[in-house]
């Protein structure tokens, strides 16, 4: 069954980003180990992507850890796991640190026993809290608003020490808004508590919630809304599997921001959806949500210089169409 190709371990490969970036891996001909502690990542995802041997259990975990590298010859690591809720890493700071920096640790320190020394990192743009200049580029200063940014922004602290000390070797991705779905439609996003944007659009013109809250029309910004700049999930993971070349052609420590190079505001993405469902999307202007900057534009003009990326679905409209549907294939069952 072995492709020739060497053996990857990807921790959260049963979440949103890491179930695309698995599914990318087979398809360039990658052996897979999952591991997935399974709070939050879905095991159906997986059993679609065929043939993929998931380690259920966390990256806090050495013993488990150093069992799957005895058994299995991993070449690098891509480290999805992580909590991600901006919201939650406010009121409950302890566990965002404790799973996503100590978990991070205890992953890297089972790496060096192991003499496995690339890593593909998934950081955020959220390090680069409120934007002095847009769009941003990876040499903006990074003073994160919230603790969900602070723990991504302390792991890549951690790796740029072990490069200097260990040489372990990382490729740091700092993604902007991931969204969309696979489109051939095997896999999507599924969040349990949802609070994305573009999901809880779909999920209202599904009928599933009675109305979009606009969070905040106050903004500087053309229509007064906030901006984001939207990257089809499929070009992320493609993105994953040119970092990971990178690193295994033996190429030093990098870092890249992930994202399609415009924004849109929220008002332009519930029109979106309104052209791809043809459904009128019922919306209630609300206050802003705490922590929110007006404007989130990322620069990845060097991801497309060094790595060759392109992105194939950069229009919102296919990003929507994609979500669209995925949305309604998982929920079709249920009325
Ligand atoms: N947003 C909104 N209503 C919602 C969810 C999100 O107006 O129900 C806004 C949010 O304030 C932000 C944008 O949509 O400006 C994208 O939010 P999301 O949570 O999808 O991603 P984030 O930018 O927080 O990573």
């Amino acid at each position: 069954m072995s492709s020739g190709k060497p053996t990857i371990l990807v921790t959260g490969g049963a979440g949103y980003i890491g179930s695309h970036t698995v599914l990318a891996l087979l398809q360039a001909g990658y052996d897979v180990v999952v591991l997935d502690n399974l709070v939050y990542g879905h095991r159906d995802l997986l059993e679609k992507v065929l043939q993929i041997e998931l380690v259920v259990g966390d990256t806090a975990d050495r013993a488990l850890l150093d069992q799957i590298f005895q058994t299995h010859d991993i070449a690098a690591v891509m480290h999805f796991s992580a909590y991600a809720y901006v919201g939650e890493s406010v009121t409950d700071p302890a566990k965002y640190y404790r799973n996503n920096v100590l978990g991070t640790l205890t992953l890297l320190e089972a790496m060096l026993a192991a003499s496995v020394k690339k890593f593909v990192f998934s950081s955020t743009c959220a390090t680069y809290g409120v934007p002095e200049v847009v769009p941003i580029p990876e040499n903006h200063p990074q003073n994160p608003i919230n603790p969900y940014g602070a723990t991504k922004l302390m792991v890549e602290r951690i790796l740029s020490d072990f490069d200097v000390a260990y040489s372990l070797k990382s490729v740091r991705f700092r993604y902007f808004n991931a969204a969309g779905a696979d489109p051939n439609g095997l896999l999507g996003e599924d969040h349990n508590p949802e609070t994305h944007l573009i999901p809880l659009v779909l999920l209202t013109a599904l009928g599933k919630r009675e109305y979009i809250s606009i969070f905040g029309t106050d903004y500087p910004t053309p229509d007064g809304t906030c901006i984001r700049d939207y990257i089809h999930v499929s070009d992320l993971a493609d993105a994953h599997v040119l970092g990971l070349e990178y690193l295994l052609k033996g190429s030093d420590s990098e870092v890249f921001n992930l994202g399609n190079g415009s924004g849109f505001s929220v008002r332009e993405v519930i029109a979106a959806a309104e052209q791809v469902t043809g459904v009128t999307i019922p919306v209630q202007e609300s206050d802003r949500r705490p922590g929110d900057p007006p404007s989130l534009i990322g620069s990845s003009e060097k991801a497309r210089k060094i790595l060759g990326w392109q992105p194939q679905y950069p229009s919102i409209k296919d990003i929507v169409f994609h979500a669209w549907q995925w949305h309604q294939q998982r929920h079709k069952d249920e009325c």
